[in-house]
């Protein structure tokens, strides 16, 4: 029995006219991936008084008042979250290498980026700074662990490797449990947090660094092939 997470409706629309085909799937995440995100968020916060006091996965429960070295309550971090995301989501810089890899990958096998973003204009800024950088791929914005959809981006191509990129834990997990035979890669653009991020289970690589990245998934595509 797999632990199937389900995919919310607005997730499953956008999937059901993304082209399905059997043939080989990247599905990539944007924040901390594609784009840079922690570096952004942190500015962000420091500049109204809050800082990280660990450099480890946790959004919530991690925010601190600089001034008074309280800690802010769950609903707070989601706020400046949300707030961010309304504020810079257009102005988050590239990862190095991020859209070049992806290229030179679109060879072998179809890219879908798969994004957790709540908004239509968020999700259409997002779209049109990724296309300024050259990585114009067909997005889906998620909310949740991805497990659903990733399983429901899967249909129809049984046989055929599919490879998911994300830097979230609760996401890699997701989608192990969901989807077993989807090769997982853990990436972590941000030094620190890359250094703190634990090893998760079933993982086929751990990286902070698209060349590496890009090097492992052609591999994985092409020896798929023989
Ligand atoms: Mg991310």
């Amino acid at each position: 029995m797999h632990n199937i997470e389900t995919a919310n409706a607005s997730t499953l629309k956008q999937i059901s006219v993304i082209k399905k085909r059997a043939h080989p799937l990247l599905i990539c995440d944007v924040d901390e991936v594609l784009l840079h995100f922690i570096p952004h968020l942190e500015r962000y916060m420091n500049a109204r008084g809050i800082y990280f006091r660990e450099a480890v996965y946790r959004l919530t429960e991690n925010m601190f008042h600089t001034e008074t070295g309280k800690n802010l309550p769950d609903h707070e971090c989601l706020k400046i979250i949300y707030e961010f995301f309304e504020s810079e989501v257009s102005k988050q810089e590239a990862v190095p290498h991020a859209a070049a890899q992806l290229k030179r990958l679109s060879k072998h096998c179809d890219i879908v980026i798969l994004t957790n973003l709540t908004g239509d204009q968020n999700k259409s800024a997002r779209e049109d700074l990724l296309k300024s950088i050259g990585i114009d791929y067909p997005l889906v914005t998620n909310q949740g662990p991805k497990g659903g959809a990733v399983a429901a981006l899967c249909a129809e191509r049984d046989g055929h490797p599919i490879i998911f990129v994300d830097d979230s834990p609760t996401n890699i997990v997701s989608v192990g449990k969901s989807v077993p035979h989807v090769q997982l890669v853990h990436f972590v653009a941000d030094p620190r947090f890359f250094a703190t991020a634990e090893d998760l289970p079933n993982v086929a690589l751990k990286s902070n660094c698209w060349l590496e990245t890009g090097d492992f998934i052609e591999d994985l595509l092409i020896t798929a092939l023989r």
